[in-house]
């Protein structure tokens, strides 16, 4: 029975029938390659979490982060430069 390599996609005889991939440098491509794209959509998971206000301590960060914005606007209002300019 012929199989296709699932990272090459090259035709090959396996020899073992859980054999998905022609041989080891294939083998290690694919899982380099799921495991960071894993590693990506995790990172997304997290960003997207954060931005629509779900899982643990985001209350709290944001209640931080509109400390700070209220804390900028009223600098902006008393006319004073947030930063010192050093040129
Ligand atoms: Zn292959």
């Amino acid at each position: 029975m012929v199989t296709r390599c699932r990272e090459c996609d090259k035709e090959f005889i396996p020899n073992t029938v859980r054999q998905e991939f022609c041989n080891d440098y294939c083998r290690g491509t694919y899982h380099r390659r799921r495991y960071r794209q894993q590693a990506v959509e995790e990172a997304e998971d997290r960003r997207e979490a954060r931005l629509n206000g779900d899982g643990r301590g985001t209350e709290e960060e944001r209640q931080k982060a509109n400390e700070v914005l209220a804390r900028i606007v009223a600098q902006g209002r008393s006319g004073k430069p947030k930063f010192v300019r050093r040129i």
